[in-house]
């Protein structure tokens, strides 16, 4: 028999995630340099000085296997966030946190609800293990943001056997989130059997006055799964660590399907030494303001329309199918992303980069339209 038809179903059927395209693979297909990539929402300003240090001090023990109970950048994390370190699940990139509920809480017999247009990851890990997924559609623009999440939409598809809901606030690849009154009404509303993750990976650079603090409701919505990660704000993607937060015995099943060192040492010392580091993140942040409002004028200046963003991306829309123009700008060296597997192919997403990168990507772009 073809190892095709060995494979569990769930897998046989399963399109892997299209990650944005490396710098070092388009310079090897088209021989330039010079390439900009704004495609994965990397911290354009890179790691943080106490991280690379972090990293360097701890380069002499790689020999030595991980501490796998994660126990100092665990304490860091309660400390910094007021919560006990037995509520942490710690992953190797939050993604590897969502891959972690979908095995502790859904099977053949079980289904998962999240959004149109939501992180490629859900449908992903949902179809993995062979859960149903039931996809709500979303706001058309009336009730709600264009193209951001409709929960009573999503709140409509729970069934009896649903057991994760899936919610990325603010959501890529669309920068839409939802305020806190709105998320509450639904958390209140969730069944008992089922579970809500509600996606932060952009919590940083959240600043909206009405974004709700989700690690405060632990308590009150013990079926609430809050993740976070330190591939985005704190400039640590190529690292891979990222986290859950959660009651007790959530954090406790999720270990349990976790490998035993899923995080590496280098992730574990760099996002400690990460979180102490507010003079990088605050630059981060401010850097991302600029850029993100100087972005959003410059695509309104030149008739084309954004879905509005408060993380450090903004998808627009370029008024025809996107992937020629996708294809245009590789040739500028200069890397996007298409996300007609998002089911908006005439929209392409861009990274908030730094002052100069911006500007390299609009010169390219006004290239790129007028041909
Ligand atoms: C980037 C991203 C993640 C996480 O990425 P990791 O690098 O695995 O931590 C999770 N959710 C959303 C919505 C993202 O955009």
């Amino acid at each position: 028999m073809h190892p095709e038809q060995l494979a569990v179903s769930g897998v046989s059927k399963l399109t892997p995630y299209q990650p944005g395209k490396p710098i070092a693979e388009l310079e090897r297909e088209l021989g330039i340099s010079n390439i900009i990539k704004l495609a994965s929402n990397e911290n354009p300003l890179g790691p943080g000085p106490k991280a690379l240090e972090a990293i360097q001090a701890e380069s002499g023990s790689l020999h030595l296997y991980p501490d796998g109970g994660g126990f100092d950048l665990k304490a860091a994390l309660a400390g910094k966030l007021g919560i006990d370190p037995a509520q942490i699940t710690l992953g190797n990139g939050s993604n590897d946190v969502l891959e972690l509920a979908a095995r502790a809480f859904l099977s053949a017999e079980t289904s998962a609800v999240f959004s149109q247009h939501a992180f490629a990851v859900y449908p992903i890990v949902t179809q993995a293990v062979g859960a149903h997924a039931h996809v709500a559609k979303a706001h058309d623009g009336t009730r709600g943001p264009l193209y951001g999440h409709d929960l009573d939409a999503m709140h409509q598809l729970i069934e009896e056997d649903t057991r994760l809901i899936f919610i990325a606030n603010p959501n890529n690849p669309t920068g839409t989130y939802l305020g806190r009154d709105e998320l509450a009404g639904f958390l209140k509303k969730v069944p008992a059997h089922a579970l809500t993750v509600v996606d932060e990976a952009y919590f940083e650079y959240v600043s909206e006055p009405d974004y709700p603090n989700t690690l405060e409701w632990l308590e009150c919505y013990p079926n609430l799964i809050v993740t976070r990660t330190f591939s985005k704000a704190y400039g640590l993607a190529g690292l891979r660590v990222g986290y859950a937060v959660s009651s007790l015995c959530i954090a406790d099943l999720l270990n349990r399907v976790r490998q035993p060192f899923n995080v590496n040492s280098l992730a574990l010392v760099a996002a400690k030494a990460a979180l102490s580091d507010d003079g990088h993140l605050q630059r981060t942040v401010l850097l991302n303001h600029e850029g993100l409002g100087l972005l959003t004028e410059a695509l309104a200046k030149r008739g084309l329309s954004h879905i509005p963003s408060v993380g450090n991306f903004i998808t627009a829309d370029v008024g025809r199918v996107a992937l020629p123009v996708y294809e245009a700008l590789l040739r500028e060296g200069v890397i996007v992303r298409p996300i007609a597997n998002y089911g908006l192919p005439n929209h392409l997403r861009v990274t908030v980069g730094t002052k100069k990168e911006n500007q390299v990507f609009l010169s390219a772009l006004d290239r790129v339209l007028a041909l």
